[in-house]
């Protein structure tokens, strides 16, 4: 049943600033002085983590040296849209290179016990209505998610396309001949006439920064590649039986490791499930989807209800607008469009909206901690697993087995907070709060590399543009794009997801968008008989200038969030965000801006040039 504004309890105001005094004094305990250094890259002596596919062998192939139209750099979702777009725009020519073994791109990778989507399915997952495809469940297996993919690459034909197991290790502009050199792990130099850089935001997994991390002769491994030779079970039915006489411990308490320690907890004989920052788990309410229901929908109900989500998730409901995802993500929203309905809907600036916001949000993360007390019997453990931070601080969780695995007799919480982290590790285990304790097997659920410098998180050595200008050195005091898509200096190159564009709660959305857009104006560059687009160093200014003009301050609440990727790990100092920089009049303004530019057709602010031999032909 959908919960309601009544299901939480009522904060005074002398209530909410006690808890706000918390919520500072949680974070402050947290900020570390090295911010993002604090982790361990996955190169040199971890590269393996990164590098080697535990799941699907490495086919030898030959080297590419040959030319194509476009090199879509990924094929998860991001680059997946991308290709569809590309083809719709009338590129044929084309491949997407990916370090995995197939389609999916973190779903291809991420197969640990547990996995699941934590977002409503029917808006997650793409081109429902293209390939006629009902998702099982409002949140999917993994599995499923990662099959949806490949049935989207078969409908769209993309698999003739693909070069798996690659890793781009050089983009290099060619002024010679006007195309990009794209070299591989693979011994590839393929010249192509246009890049898309489609990696997507978490793809490099990061180690916690433990002293004596290395030190350890246990078995250890990241959630991005589980071992399950060495637990049991597999992705599909995963009964860890190896497990039932191991000592495990796992760092991280985030949105993976939430799924990961109920089958833990399950299996193994002892389980130690080190925490610095609890997540606030609600719920699941997990439910099959009707077919009935699916099948009574009408074309385009998709991009509706993604539109809706939307606005439930990162703007707000309009008068009348329902709410159709009834989950975590979207209560706050519908408390708050609750208590406008109340009142007649009086107007409500954006200030006063935040404060009933704000209000709201109390009162959901008082009922999570409630939550989380009623079903953990150790009053202790119950305490250190509350969260106390605003509730879009840290990604949010449902998950209805994770609270009551810390009931069974097997399971410790190790409360890290106060020492900010595991204190070190030995050979046989770590050691926290001044206890070592010995473990068979150590699992890093400790994340991404998101907020960190470009070339740390792209593991792309060399990016280099006109006269060997790297991106890296470009953007290392932030973006600077055009439309968020182009780059001046980077001809016939295009970046996706979040940079200086519009930011959609729905990712696959974006990507589609931005798949347009860019196959748009590479088809266009082509027919107009370019052989060079890019935007102008004036046209990338004043876009600049009108992004930052129209950008929503939200420094204040990232600031006061607890460490994590959303904020830069609390370092103020660099203005680096999950989002970019997004368009601050909101996701569907900037694509209505797109779209109407490309209406207009001028391709205004990108400068084209010709090839003087084929104009000579001419
Ligand atoms: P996170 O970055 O969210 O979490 C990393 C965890 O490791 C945190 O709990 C962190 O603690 C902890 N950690 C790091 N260093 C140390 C240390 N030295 N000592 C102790 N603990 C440490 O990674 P996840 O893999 O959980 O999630 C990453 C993202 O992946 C999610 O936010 C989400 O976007 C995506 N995801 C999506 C899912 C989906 O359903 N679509 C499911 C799972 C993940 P602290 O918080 O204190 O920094």
């Amino acid at each position: 049943m959908p919960l309601t504004p009544s299901d939480c309890p009522h904060v005074t105001r002398e209530q909410i600033d006690v808890l706000h005094a918390r919520y500072l004094e949680e974070r402050d305990r947290r900020i570390k002085k090295d911010h993002n250094d604090q982790y361990v890259e996955t190169s040199g002596k971890w590269a393996k983590i990164y590098e080697e596919d535990p799941y699907n062998p490495v086919i030898p192939r030959k080297a590419i040296t040959g030319e194509t139209d476009v090199v879509i750099l990924g094929a998860g979702y991001c680059g997946m849209m991308v290709a569809t777009e590309l083809k719709k725009a009338g590129f044929t020519d084309f491949y997407n290179v990916d370090h995995g073994g197939d389609f999916g791109g973190t779903w291809y990778w991420n197969r640990y016990p547990g996995i699941q989507c934590d977002n409503d399915a029917l808006c997650y997952m793409p081109l429902l209505e293209e390939t006629g495809y009902m998702p099982s469940k409002k949140f999917c297996d993994g599995y499923e998610i990662q099959n949806h993919c490949r049935i989207i690459a078969e409908t769209f034909d993309l698999y003739p396309h693909a070069l798996f197991h690659t890793l781009i290790k050089e983009l290099r502009w060619d002024p010679e001949i006007n195309r990009w050199h794209v070299g591989t792990n693979r011994g590839d130099d393929i010249k192509a006439r246009f890049v898309v850089l489609a990696m997507g935001p978490l793809n490099k997994p990061k180690l916690p920064g433990i002293p004596g991390i290395d030190s350890f002769k246990g078995k250890l491994f990241h959630t991005a590649r589980w071992d399950y030779d060495y637990t049991g079970g597999e992705w599909r039915n995963p009964v860890l039986s190896k497990l039932k006489d191991k000592k495990v411990a796992i760092v991280g308490t985030g949105a993976t490791a939430v799924q990961v320690v109920p089958y833990l907890g399950k299996y193994a004989k002892q389980v130690y499930v080190i925490q610095r920052t609890p997540s606030s788990v609600d719920a699941r309410d997990n439910r099959p989807t009707d077919p009935e229901w699916y099948n009574s929908q009408k074309p385009g109900w998709q991009e509706e209800r993604i539109r809706n989500f939307h606005h439930a998730a990162m703007e707000r409901l309009a008068p009348g607008e329902p709410d159709m995802i009834q989950d975590i993500w979207t209560e706050i929203s519908r408390n708050v469009a609750a208590e406008l309905e109340a009142e007649g809907w009086p107007e409500t600036t954006p200030e006063e909206y935040a404060a009933r916001r704000e209000v709201v949000d109390y009162r959901v993360m008082e009922r999570l901690r409630q939550r989380c007390e009623e079903i953990v019997d150790d009053p202790n453990t119950a305490e250190a697993l509350k969260p106390y931070y605003r509730f879009l601080c840290k990604r949010p969780c449902s998950n209805d087995d994770y609270y009551p695995t810390f009931n069974r007799p097997n399971v410790e919480l190790i409360d890290v907070a106060a020492t900010q982290g595991v204190e070190r590790m030995t050979e046989k285990g770590f050691v926290a709060n001044g206890k070592e304790y010995e473990i068979d097997c150590m699992i890093f659920a400790s994340g991404y590399e998101v907020t960190n410098d470009l070339d740390r998180r792209w593991g792309i050595d060399r990016i280099e543009g006109r006269d060997g200008l790297s991106i890296y050195d470009y953007w290392r005091e932030g973006f600077q794009t055009f439309q968020g898509m182009m780059a001046h200096n980077f001809p016939n190159m295009f970046f996706t997801g979040f940079t200086q564009a519009g930011a959609n709660a729905t990712n696959s959305k974006t990507f589609i968008d931005q798949g347009r857009h860019i196959g748009y104006i590479a088809s266009e560059a082509l027919k107009r008989g370019a052989v060079t687009v890019e935007p102008t160093q004036e046209a990338q200014d004043a876009y600049i200038r009108h992004l930052r003009s129209v950008a929503v301050d939200n420094s204040e609440f990232v600031n006061e969030c607890t460490p994590s990727y959303f904020n830069n790990e609390g370092d103020q100092t660099k203005k680096r965000f999950i989002f970019g920089e997004p368009w601050g009049e909101g996701y569907y303004a900037f694509e209505d801006m797109i779209a109407a530019w490309r209406n207009e057709g001028e391709l205004a602010g990108l400068e084209l040039t010709s090839d003087p031999q084929l104009q000579a032909a001419e």
